[in-house]
């Protein structure tokens, strides 16, 4: 005789026609934007003031930034992309340099513009930065350099890598794009190696619209950058180096500067988020997360997990379909890695292999983390992936996995990576 099973079967994911978690809709993102008003007025006087371009403001944002870093010289830039590329190019580097391939694609692009090579090095399996040992074999006869993403504002492992480098006699750089507010150990980022560029665009947690900073205590760097970012020409139009314009504008240094305001707030806040995603997703089979270190901090610019496909019951693309139909926005960053994205694929055979990028890369999705979430927010979407999990392994459901799979393929694969811009974010994740 069939016992009679009193537990009921678990509630359907809405992929499979169950009630969505956000019927409205939850971002994935939102831009920190600052007071409307507050700025408007000052974007008023810069208009009025008739410098419009890296004049007293951006100034300002230099002193801000230098002094809440505590390093000797802050560079305002247009972006974090021409920041990275002033800095190589002041460096004056040459061969390789040493980078990720775990990483949002700007960073390799800066050795590229170069003329310099990327030598690709694999990340540490728990931090997914990059990892001083890989760093180390990826040393070559030309190596010049070695270029770390703080990935998520999760703090490099920064006296590692400057034990390679100065063992080498490399430069030590890093992209700080997510990490203007992250700290390793006591040090803020900003102030580790030999410089550091934080990106301003709108999903940062620091924010311009666009923008970029450069940190270093290194005078030499800091006044080629200075100059670098005004086409080479310290005035005298006798340019120095090839430069750029990679100015930034009054406008942009005003949102910027009232974006200061409340950054601490808003990192206490993601990092309250983050532990609210691990609190809920604990005791997920099959899901984990990268490490923070111990007495590090992290912007949590995003907060990424990690989704084995054998424990969980499906793979980090179809969870992120079915994410989706719960109305929850994801990405997949970074997937896929740089060094296998088109314009990269032919220095492939030059470079090893790099193990743990692939498996990270397979198995990342990142969840939504705006400033404005509130603690209940990653409460829900962590009971939405412990809920397809258990559906997933429920004895009643059996083949499950096999149909949610089928679904997803079938469904719109808008989960990996694409931008976003404050424009496009739907309303309406209230609903929640
Ligand atoms: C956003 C980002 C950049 C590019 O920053 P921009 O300011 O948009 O040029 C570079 N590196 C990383 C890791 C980023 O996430």
């Amino acid at each position: 005789m069939a016992r009679v099973v009193a537990t009921p079967s678990p509630e359907l994911p809405a992929i499979l026609g169950g009630r969505p978690t956000f019927p409205g809709g939850l971002p994935f993102a939102r831009p920190s934007v600052p007071d409307p008003p507050v700025v408007a007025k000052e974007i008023e006087r810069v208009l009025a003031s008739g410098i419009l371009t890296d004049g007293p403001r951006v100034r300002e944002l230099e002193r801000r930034a230098a002094e809440y870093i505590g390093v000797r010289h802050c560079i305002a830039v247009s972006s974090c992309t021409s920041g990275l590329l002033l800095l190589l190019r002041a460096a004056d580097l040459s061969g390789d340099v040493i980078v990720p391939s775990f990483t949002f694609p700007a960073t390799v692009h800066a050795v590229m513009w170069n003329a310099l090579r990327p030598a690709f090095a694999d990340v540490d399996p728990e931090t997914l930065t990059l990892a001083p040992g890989s760093a180390a074999l990826a040393v070559g006869a030309r190596t010049s350099a070695i270029l770390a993403t703080h990935i998520f504002g999760t703090p490099c492992d920064a006296q590692g890598l400057a034990a390679v480098a100065r063992r080498n006699g490399l430069r030590l750089f890093f992209d700080a794009a997510h990490a203007f507010g992250s700290r390793k150990g006591e040090v803020p980022v900003g102030g580790l190696g030999d410089g550091e560029v934080f990106s301003l665009s709108p999903t940062k947690v620091l924010v311009a619209a666009e923008g970029g900073l450069i940190a270093t205590d290194d005078d030499v760097l800091a006044e080629r950058c200075r100059i670098g970012r005004n086409y080479g020409n310290p005035g005298d139009y006798d340019c120095r180096l090839v430069g750029l314009n990679a100015r930034m504008s009054e406008v942009h240094a005003a949102i910027a500067l009232a974006s200061l305001d409340g950054l601490e707030e808003r990192i206490a806040h993601r990092n309250a988020l983050a532990a609210a995603y691990c609190r809920t997703l604990a005791d997920v089979r099959g899901v984990s997360f990268p490490a923070v270190r111990q007495g590090d901090r992290s912007t949590f610019k995003d907060f990424t997990i990690l989704v084995e496909p054998a424990a969980f019951g499906v793979d980090a693309d179809t969870l992120a379909v079915a994410l989706r139909a719960e109305g929850i926005e994801t990405r997949r960053y970074y997937s896929p890695p740089v060094h296998t994205q088109r314009a990269y694929r032919s220095l492939i055979a030059t470079n090893g292999d790099l193990p743990v990028t692939m498996a990270a890369a397979s198995r990342v999705l990142t969840l939504p983390m705006w400033s404005d979430m509130t603690e209940e927010h990653p409460a829900l979407v962590g009971d939405a992936i412990a809920r397809i999990h258990r559906w997933l392994w429920d004895p009643s459901s059996r083949g499950s996995a096999e149909k949610l799979r089928r679904m997803a393929r079938v469904g719109t694969r808008k989960a990996s990576y694409g931008r976003v811009r404050g424009e496009r974010f739907p309303r309406g994740d209230e609903d929640a």
